[in-house]
């Protein structure tokens, strides 16, 4: 058959075919380069029975270009590209982009000229000659390394190339990545830990799909645990994918990783250099990288060999990307682990309810871990009453906390406040008018961030300098914060404790891994008494010294639309109090809060995990919210607020009536202009017996809306504003 089906790279087309050329050897996943008008597009060589058909004569196709120099993409990935374009209605094309993620590498092998040492001599010996050939026997890298290595001149070395002592050798930039060695350096686990260990260590023997929800507490060694089965994989030569839900953790994850198997596994996530992205890329392809620690994107890649997956913090709400393709990793991961036909372990101490349920019914093996490792105990939680305890004006620490702050300075221990804002202030406004700083391109205010002097927008990225006089009336120095954010508690831990040494730790702070390895750094090293943090130091982060956690506002994440913000509330809460007493001493926390009898406060107070997820689980089971029912949304955009609104009403008008959907709006959403775009949005709560994804392709598939117009369906949504 010299006619194949080809999925190209354009989310406008289908599916096209082609005519393989005389001498051209293809089979389903190979990548290959596709006429199209005058232009050559990407196309994956696919199944030509798993896509529609087109009825071009075979006279009329058009032959394939060539095919590049990367293995085809493994029939697992394949379908799980397919699934998730189903799952997500998401054109296909957007979901195999993800797994061609690196454009380097489809170009093929980029080389390089390194030198080595002949055997033979110089005319002319010289000491330095004499000491360069002395020192690079069994060398081989380019000319400035062999200098570095030898302490010799770049000239000395380029002499003996001359005399033809040194012969120059075409290599492959990419280098290959040091070995994993999975007996490196065992540790001893606990007879809980080590049960737990055998039963995923078995499962990677077996080979097969086996779904696993690892829930142990903070500190109870679940990092240890899946090592262990981590390095069954290796040494049975099948790779590993590690998934972390923020670049920030994983700098400290590295250090652990390379002090138990003695080599750093291989890095994937957004920012990497297109160098590092190819180099990564080819080794995974080729099936050599052992074991990649990533962000949700290095779900897509094409492992040929995968033998275990791991996701850790998987209650993480980062793994829910929330434009482009709009997927849970935790979902796609255990839908991978499927295809590929190898067990997935699903890491957390606040398992999503979703995955609970799972596990409830049976999907899932549970493996629980439910004390901490060693001596460590969970740390005791209690409340502060802001109704009774009120911190002063201007002032949001209460003087239990203060004391308790005070405390640990004179122990000499650490403590980490949290308050889930970066900034100083979420609002800024005069004092003479009232004017609200307003980011000219979202429906949101500006934050003020007092270290970088910037009023900023969180969800656009503008930014502009703070005025001197108020835009609106010219009063001049008028402009007041309103609320706290990290920085502004900075300000009062200063003022209240003047001997403590703070950080804030936020994203604006640790906003790479350099600077996430010096934050663990000083703080390991003692040298901080009191971080300040956002939720990125809610989790992963070891301090045996942190004996103290407070938090600042418990009651922050129960505010607003958020159809999950219980569930989200107590995961935070729970997490960060699981930073404290990880070491010997034991640990304290307290939550500063406005409404103590609220049920996750008292539920994260008496410790009850039980007794919430019960509650939690009754409240959902009532609403018809996951894992009972689903929701997904539609979101209607256009930067004309009347083509927005009028597209929104034209899908809302065509909504399918059917029993199983219960469907809301269009309402302008709560982030009514984002990015200069006006925004609609539509809610969906299905049965869970609904066609869901068919019914939604049906009703958006029959309408046609202005160019300007985007339709985004987001399935099983996370975000709701
Ligand atoms: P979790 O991920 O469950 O919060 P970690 O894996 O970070 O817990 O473990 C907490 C701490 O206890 C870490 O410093 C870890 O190295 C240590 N630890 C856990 N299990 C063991 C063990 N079996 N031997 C030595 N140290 C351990
Ligand atoms: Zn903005």
């Amino acid at each position: 058959m010299n006619r194949v089906r080809c999925l190209v790279l354009n989310a406008a087309l289908g599916p096209l075919d082609y005519r393989v050329p005389e001498g051209m050897a293809v089979e389903a996943g190979s990548v290959v380069a596709c006429p199209l008008g005058p232009r050559t597009v990407i196309g994956i060589v696919w199944e030509a029975e798993r896509l529609p058909g087109t009825d071009v004569p075979a006279e009329k196709l058009r032959p394939l270009r060539e095919i590049l120099p990367v293995p085809p993409l493994p029939a697992p990935l394949r379908r799980l590209i397919e699934w998730t374009a189903d799952y997500y209605v998401a054109p296909l094309a957007a979901v195999t982009r993800m797994a061609l993620s690196s454009g380097g590498a489809l170009k093929g092998p980029a080389t390089m000229v390194e030198y080595r040492l002949t055997g033979g001599m110089p005319e002319r010996m010289t000491p330095q000659r004499q000491t360069a050939m002395e020192a690079l026997e069994n060398e081989q890298a380019t000319i400035r390394e062999l200098a570095g290595i030898a302490g010799v001149s770049e000239g000395v070395l380029r002499g003996l190339v001359n005399q033809g002592v040194l012969e120059p050798v075409e290599v492959d930039c990419d280098r290959p990545y040091h070995q994993a060695r999975p007996d490196f350096a065992r540790v001893d686990l606990n007879p809980e830990q080590a049960e737990a260990a055998e039963v995923f260590a078995a499962a990677v023997r077996r080979r097969e799909f086996a779904p696993f929800l690892l829930d142990g507490v903070t500190g109870s060694g679940k990092t240890e645990t899946y090592f262990e089965p981590v390095a069954e994989a290796i040494r049975a030569g099948r790779q590993v994918l590690v998934l972390l839900p923020e670049i920030a953790l994983t700098e400290a994850f590295l250090g652990r990783f390379e002090a138990r198997f003695g080599a750093k596994p291989v890095l994937w996530h957004s920012s990497l250099k297109s160098t590092e992205r190819r180099r990564a890329w080819r080794s995974i392809a080729a099936g050599e990288a052992q074991v990649v620690v990533g962000a949700r994107s290095a779900l897509f890649l094409p492992f040929p060999g995968l033998g275990l997956i791991v996701i850790d913090e998987a209650h993480e709400v980062s793994f829910k990307q929330d434009d482009g393709v709009r997927y849970n990793a935790r979902d796609v991961a255990v839908m991978r682990a499927r295809f590929e036909g190898v067990p997935v372990i699903l890491a957390s101490a606040t398992p999503a309810l979703e995955s609970l349920a799972m596990a409830e019914n049976g999907t899932y093996a549970k493996i629980d871990l439910p004390s901490r490792y060693g001596a460590a105990e969970l740390p005791a939680i209690r409340t502060i009453d802001l109704t009774e305890e009120k911190p002063g004006r201007g002032a949001w620490l209460a003087g239990p906390l203060v004391t308790a702050l005070e405390d640990r300075l004179d122990r000499g221990e650490q403590s980490l406040l949290f308050l889930n804002r970066r900034g100083y202030a979420p609002l800024t406004l005069c004092r003479n008018c009232g004017f609200r700083f307003q980011c000219p391109n979202c429906s949101a205010w500006l934050v003020e961030h007092r270290f970088s002097r910037r009023l900023a927008c969180h969800h656009c990225g503008h930014e502009t300098a703070p005025p001197e006089t108020c835009p609106e009336c010219g009063e001049p120095d008028c402009l007041v914060a309103c609320g706290p954010g990290v920085e502004r508690i900075a300000d009062e831990v200063a003022e209240r404790l003047p001997d403590a040494r703070t950080f804030v730790a936020t994203s604006d702070t640790l906003n790479s891994p350099g600077r996430a390895a010096e934050f663990v750094a000083l703080v390991e090293g003692g040298a901080v008494d009191i971080i300040i943090g956002t939720q990125l130091v809610t989790k992963g982060f070891h301090f045996p010294e942190l004996t103290l956690v407070g938090v600042v506002d418990a009651d922050l994440g129960l505010e607003g639309g958020d159809l999950r913000a219980a569930e989200r509330t107590y995961q935070q809460i729970a997490q960060v109090a699981g930073r404290a007493g990880r070491g010997d001493k034991p640990g304290e926390v307290l939550l500063q809060t406005r409404h103590p009898e609220a049920p996750v406060i008292a539920a994260l107070a008496q410790g009850d995990r039980d007794g919430f997820y019960e509650a939690e689980t009754e409240a959902r089971r009532f609403a018809g919210a996951p894992p009972f029912g689903r929701w997904a949304a539609i979101i209607v955009s256009s930067e004309e607020e009347s083509e927005a609104r009028e597209a929104a009403n034209r899908i809302g008008r065509a909504r399918p009536a059917q029993d199983e959907l219960a469907i809301y709006g269009p309402a302008p959403a709560p982030l009514s202009l984002l990015r200069n775009r006006y925004r609609y949005r539509l809610l969906i709560n299905a049965r869970r017996s609904a066609q869901l994804q068919d019914t939604i392709r049906e009703w958006l598939g029959a309408l046609d809306h202005p160019a300007g117009v985007r339709v985004a369906v987001d399935i099983d949504p996370y975000s709701f504003v």
